[in-house]
């Protein structure tokens, strides 16, 4: 089993704090894991985020504490510390990177060369909305044009060519938002993109373990047909981000990877 999206985050880079993902990932009898940063932890990409900073004060103030704080080369370095060990597991690593329509030349620049294993692009902004943080952020907004927004951002994103993978592909239903219109054909023209540029589309249990009531586990079961109607390989992953949440519910979407 594979848990293919697990943040490092909360730890400093050391091997110590590499053998606590390992450990829960070979407790929970996953064969690979697939470890990655936000991009915008790093100082390169933060000249990506002004707008998104300068439409909410507490985006602006997230950003201030969250951004920055490491450069890429750091990064780097880590990586190839613990690619000199021997493992009881398969080790990838790559980057959680917010797609922006505008800066696609900033991230193939920055992210060119670097010999990363893989690049997964998020929706993690619709325009400017940082739609995932509160749900009272949505007060006001309207519902239908931003998912429509959400799935054409995510369709630019797998056109983008910039990507092995889209993160939590309908993750815009966390709060339990829902569209008056039918997705279908979002659903098939993502799945046509994703197809057309060769990337996986995860199975997450990311959105359901922080908002169980409002949030299914895993992809909308249509979106699923839709994926598997094109041929879009499909990967597990629980979007941890600390060492104990490593591989859960990776088996549940195994099963309903299987039944659907
Ligand atoms: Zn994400
Ligand atoms: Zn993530």
């Amino acid at each position: 089993m594979l848990d293919c999206h697990i943040h490092l985050e909360r730890g400093d880079y050391t091997l110590e704090w590499i053998k606590r993902f390992v450990t829960t990932a070979i407790d929970r009898d996953l064969s690979e894991i697939w470890l990655l940063e936000h991009c915008y932890r790093f100082v390169e990409f933060i000249p990506m985020y002004d707008n998104v900073c300068a439409f909410s004060d507490y985006i602006n103030k997230w950003f201030k504490k969250k951004s920055g704080v490491l450069r890429l080369d750091d990064y780097l370095r880590l990586i190839e510390k613990v690619l000199n060990q021997a493992w009881d597991i398969n080790i990838k690593f790559g980057l959680e990177i917010c797609y922006f329509k505008q800066f696609e030349e900033i991230v193939y620049n920055i992210t060119k060369d670097k010999g990363l294993d893989f690049l997964l692009g998020s929706v993690h902004f619709i325009d400017d909305f940082a739609y995932d943080h509160k749900p009272e952020h949505w007060d006001g907004v309207d519902v239908d044009s931003t998912y429509k927004r959400y799935f054409e951002t995510s369709i630019d994103l797998a056109d983008s060519g910039l990507y092995s993978g889209i993160a939590h592909p309908d993750c815009i239903k966390l709060f339990g938002h829902q569209p008056s219109f039918s997705l279908l054909e979002y659903y098939n023209s993502l799945a046509t993109s994703l197809a057309k540029n060769n990337m996986y589309a995860e199975e997450s249990s990311g959105s359901y373990r922080r908002c169980p009531t409002t949030s299914e586990l895993g992809m909308n079961r249509d979106l699923i047909k839709a994926m598997k109607k094109y041929n879009v390989k499909i990967q597990t992953a629980s979007d941890a981000h600390s060492p104990e949440d490593v591989g859960l519910y990776i088996a549940e979407l195994e099963q309903i990877l299987k039944d659907n």
